[in-house]
């Protein structure tokens, strides 16, 4: 096993330096990073768009099959996918933590340097945090900071009746490689020299431990004039993501299950675990993407973009939202996202 050195040796400030020394700044608007009492950023004429999520050992993620730099990567996808869902761009984040001294130094080191690859990737500075210590599991709070013009900024409440539905990506498959790492999981535990079947579902498994924020699509609206009339990030899965834009915008809404974009890998091991894919992509959750709306004129843009598909449209409020089938029946869609609460037996 590697050497694992006490977080201890370094004391509070020495671990943060430690951590955060090889950051490097590059966001104009990063007037003041870490080392004061307070960042200080510079925005003029642009508005800012500020999320925040928190990620609790035991709850959100589960360390016996999570590599600790793949939890800094994902921890920090999900704020920039919230971002992204504005129609903004990501710049800063902050980090705060609770661990506890089960955690090494080199444990930590682990998770900032998947922290340090999304800031890379992303262009996003680390501008801030705190550190302070938990009796038992780790705890990371991650807030994200991100600008647009007032003018580009895209809410959930814009839908309007005749726009289309788009979605990026495909579905599905976060969700079937939660439940790979899971069954893999309870082999081992029942059996410690059972070794892994997890060769052949590359994809499934990067869809679930590395998720990347669709960033990539926000550049595309921008270069191809483009702005959807709402969007919102269905990282709790695609059904009760629908459920909140005809809420918020006062509309109903169908979707064609033909049209869900769900890749084979993730169809084949649906059956092999006795789920139906387009309940797994209606309800899975953790993809990542961005489902959105337009005006029915933008069309011919869309159809330019690859990775977007054209799942439906925007009805009348009275119409209820609905899901077509593959043969021809009108399903009544229920609102089943990830719940984190669940009721009291
Ligand atoms: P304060 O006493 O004001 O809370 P700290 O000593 O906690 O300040 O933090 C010192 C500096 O290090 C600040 O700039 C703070 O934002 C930053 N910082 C603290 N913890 C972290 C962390 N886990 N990741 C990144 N930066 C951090
Ligand atoms: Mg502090």
């Amino acid at each position: 096993m590697a050497k694992q050195t006490d977080i201890s040796t370094l004391g509070e400030f020495g671990l943060i330096d430690h951590l955060t020394k090889e950051f490097v700044v590059r966001r104009p608007s990063t007037i003041k990073g870490i080392g004061d009492d307070a960042a200080v950023l510079n925005y003029p004429k642009q508005q800012i768009v500020l999320t925040t999520d928190m990620m609790v050992e035991h709850i959100h993620f589960d360390l016996s099959y999570t590599p600790l730099k793949h939890l800094g990567y994902k921890a920090v996808i999900s704020n920039l996918s919230d971002i992204c869902a504005m129609n903004a761009i990501p710049k800063q984040i902050t980090v705060s933590l609770a661990i506890s001294n089960r955690f090494s130094i080199e444990a930590l080191e682990e998770l900032y340097s998947g922290i340090q690859l999304a800031c890379t990737n992303y262009k996003v500075d680390l501008v801030g945090g705190d550190t302070t210590s938990s009796d038992k599991g780790l705890i990371i709070s991650i807030t994200a900071i991100g600008s647009a013009q007032k003018d580009m900024l895209v809410y959930r409440s814009g839908a309007q009746v005749g726009d289309i539905i788009c979605v990026t990506g495909d579905l599905g498959s976060a969700y079937l490689g939660l439940q790979l790492l899971e069954r893999e999981k309870q082999v081992f535990l029942s059996d410690p020299n059972m070794r892994p079947q997890l060769s052949q579902h590359d994809f499934v498994l990067m869809r679930q431990l590395k998720p990347e924020a669709r960033l990539d699509v926000i550049d595309i609206f921008r270069e191809s004039k483009l702005l959807p009339s709402s969007m919102i990030d269905i990282s709790d899965g695609l059904a009760s993501e629908l459920f909140h834009i005809c809420t918020r915008s006062g509309t109903g809404a169908y979707i064609e299950e033909d049209k869900l974009p769900i890749v084979q890998q993730a169809e084949l091991l649906a059956f092999e675990f006795g789920l139906d894919p387009t309940v797994c992509a209606l309800n899975g959750g953790e993809d990542y993407e961005l489902l959105f709306t337009i005006a029915p004129t933008e069309i011919d843009k869309i159809k330019l973009i690859p990775t977007i598909s054209i799942l439906g449209a925007i009805t009348e409020a009275s119409q209820g939202i609905n899901l077509h089938s593959k043969s021809g029946r009108i399903h009544p869609l229920k609102a089943q996202g990830w719940q984190h609460f669940s009721p009291a037996q």
